[in-house]
C-alpha cells in the first residue's frame, strides 16, 4: 500500500513535470528570440545614445574650454587696460606738472617784462631830466653872460665915481654942495639933491653886490646841473645795461618755455595714443565679452543630442495622446451623465457635480491666465533676443533666480512627458498640457532635484522639485519655457511666459 502510494506520487510528479517542461520549452523558445531581438535593438539604441551623449559631452567640453580661453583673454585685456589706464594717469600727472612749469615760466617772463618796462620809463624820465638840465644850463649861461656884461659896465661906472670921490675928498664934495647954498630954500633943495645922489650911489652899489651874488649862484647852479646831468647819464647807462640783461633773461626764459611747450605737446600726443590704445583694448574686451556671452548663450540654448531630442518628442507625443484620450473619456462620461441627468429628476444632478466642478475649475484657471508662476525669484533674464555688445541671441524662456531652497511648481495641470537629467538642461521636467483644446508644453530646467517622474499626471501648483544650478547653468535659477503646440528641437513654438503673467 505504501509502495503503491509512493509510485503513484512519483508518476504524478513525473507527469506534471513533463507537462510543465513541454510548456516552458514552448514559451521560452518564443521569448528568447524576442528577447534577443529586443536586446540587440536596445544595444543598438544604447550605442546611438552613447555616441550622442559622447558628442554632447565633447561639445560641452569644447564650449567650456572656449569659455576658459575667452575668460583668460578677457583677464589679459583687463590687465592691459588697467596698465594703460595707470600709464594714462601718470601721463596726466606729468602734463599737469609741465603745465605748472610753463605757467611759472610765463609769470617769470611777465615779471621780467614788467621790470623792463619800469626801467625803460625810468630811462626816458632821466633822459628828459637831462634835456631839461641842459636847457637850464644854456639859459643860465646866457644869464651869466648878461650879468657879467652888466656887472662890468657898472664896475666901470663905480670905478669912475670912486675916482671922482677920491679926487674931490669923498663926502666933502657933498658938504661943499650943501654949504654952497645961497639961502635956506636952496639949502633944502641941495640937501635933497645930495641925499638923492648918495641914495643912487648906494643903490648902484647894492645892485652891484646883488648881481655879483646872483652871478655866483647861477654859476654854482650850472655846476650842480652839470653834475646832475653826469649822474643821470651814469644812471641811464646802468639802467640800459639792466634792461639788456633782463631782455637776455626773457629770451632765455622764452626759449625754455618753447621747449617745455614742445615737450607738453609731445606728452599730449603720447596721452592721446594711450587713450586710443585703451579704447582698442576695451573694444577688444567688449568683443571677447560678446564672444563669451554668445558661448554662454550657446550653452544656455540647451544643445541636445539627437537621441535626447527624439526621446523628448516621442515622450511628448505619448503624453499628448494620453491627455487626448483622457479628455475624450471625460467628454464621453459627461455626455453619459448629461443623458442620465436628463432621464432622472433634477435633484440627483448634484451627485455628479464632483468631477464636473473639477473640470470647471481647470477651465477657469486656464481661461484667466492658463499658467501660474512656477517659482519665486526675480526675473534674471527675459524672453527673446538678448543683445550683448556685438552679439545677439535668442532666449526661448525666462530665468527666475533666487538663492536657497526654492520649490518649483507645475505651471498648469498636465502629464509629465519627461523627467530626466540632461547634459544641457540638467535636472529637467517637461509637462504637456491641453488647455482649451490648445496643446502646450512647459519646461523646467537646471533643477536641484526632481520629485516627479515621466508619465505622471500632475495638477497645477504641484511640487516638481527645487531650483538648482545643474547642467549648463551659471548660478542657481529656473529656466522656464512655454511652447504653444508642443516643444520641438528648434524651439520655434516658444512663447513669451510674460504673456501669461509670468514675469
Ligand atoms: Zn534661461
Amino acid at each position: 500500500m505504501k509502495k503503491n502510494t509512493v509510485k503513484l506520487f512519483l508518476a504524478a510528479i513525473l507527469f506534471v513535470g513533463i507537462f510543465q517542461l513541454s510548456t516552458v520549452t514552448d514559451v521560452s523558445a518564443k521569448s528568447i528570440s524576442d528577447l534577443q531581438k529586443e536586446k540587440s535593438q536596445v544595444n543598438e539604441q544604447h550605442k546611438d545614445v552613447k555616441s550622442d551623449l559622447d558628442k554632447a559631452k565633447d561639445r560641452l567640453n569644447e564650449i567650456k574650454q572656449k569659455q576658459k580661453n575667452t575668460q583668460n583673454e578677457i583677464n589679459k585685456l583687463d590687465e592691459k587696460a588697467s596698465n594703460t589706464q595707470s600709464q594714462i594717469d601718470k601721463k596726466i600727472n606729468e602734463l599737469k606738472e609741465k603745465e605748472n612749469q610753463i605757467n611759472t615760466k610765463q609769470s617769470e617772463i611777465d615779471k621780467l617784462n614788467g621790470e623792463i618796462n619800469e626801467l625803460e620809463t625810468k630811462i626816458s624820465e632821466l633822459q628828459a631830466e637831462i634835456k631839461q638840465l641842459k636847457e637850464e644850463i644854456e639859459q643860465l649861461k646866457a644869464e651869466i653872460k648878461e650879468q657879467e656884461a652888466s656887472i662890468e659896465k657898472r664896475e666901470d661906472l663905480l670905478k669912475n665915481r670912486l675916482r671922482s670921490i677920491q679926487k674931490n675928498g669923498g663926502d666933502i664934495q657933498y658938504l661943499e654942495v650943501i654949504l654952497g647954498s645961497k639961502n635956506f630954500g636952496d639949502f633944502i633943495n641941495r640937501t635933497v639933491a645930495v641925499n638923492k645922489i648918495m641914495e643912487q650911489d648906494n643903490q648902484i652899489l647894492e645892485t652891484h653886490i646883488q648881481e655879483k651874488k646872483d652871478l655866483e649862484n647861477n654859476k654854482k647852479q650850472v655846476e650842480k646841473n652839470k653834475t646832475k646831468v653826469e649822474e643821470n647819464k651814469v644812471q641811464v647807462e646802468k639802467d640800459k645795461e639792466t634792461v639788456t640783461a633782463q631782455r637776455d633773461k626773457v629770451a632765455s626764459e622764452k626759449k625754455q618755455l618753447e621747449s617745455q611747450k614742445a615737450s607738453l605737446a609731445a606728452e599730449k600726443t603720447k596721452l592721446d595714443n594711450l587713450f586710443v590704445q585703451l579704447e582698442d583694448q576695451l573694444g577688444m574686451k567688449d568683443t571677447q565679452m560678446a564672444k563669451l556671452d554668445k558661448q554662454e548663450e550657446e550653452a544656455h540654448n540647451h544643445q541636445m543630442s539627437l537621441a535626447e531630442k527624439e526621446e523628448n518628442l516621442r515622450s511628448q507625443k505619448a503624453a499628448f495622446d494620453k491627455l487626448i484620450a483622457q479628455q475624450k473619456e471625460e467628454e464621453r462620461r459627461k455626455k453619459e451623465e448629461q443623458q442620465s441627468n436628463s432621464n432622472k429628476p433634477n435633484s440627483s444632478g448634484s451627485s455628479n457635480s464632483g468631477s464636473g466642478s473639477g473640470d470647471t475649475q481647470i477651465e477657469q484657471t486656464s481661461s484667466s491666465s492658463g499658467f501660474i508662476r512656477p517659482s519665486a525669484g526675480y526675473l534674471s533674464s527675459g524672453f527673446g533676443h538678448r543683445s550683448c555688445s556685438g552679439c545677439s541671441s535668442f532666449h526661448p524662456g525666462v530665468d527666475l533666480a533666487q538663492g536657497g531652497i526654492v520649490p518649483i511648481k507645475a505651471a498648469a495641470s498636465g502629464i509629465v512627458s519627461r523627467s530626466y537629467y540632461s547634459n544641457s538642461y540638467g535636472h529637467v521636467v517637461f509637462i504637456s498640457h491641453i488647455i482649451n483644446g490648445q496643446k502646450y508644453t512647459t519646461v523646467y530646467a537646471h533643477m536641484r532635484n526632481r520629485a516627479v517622474s515621466t508619465g505622471q499626471t500632475v495638477s497645477q501648483g504641484q511640487y516638481l522639485g527645487n531650483m538648482g544650478n545643474t547642467g549648463q547653468s551659471f548660478g542657481q535659477h529656473l529656466h522656464f519655457e512655454i511652447h504653444r503646440g508642443g516643444w520641438n528641437a528648434s524651439k520655434s513654438n516658444a512663447v513669451n511666459p510674460a504673456n501669461f503673467g509670468i514675469r
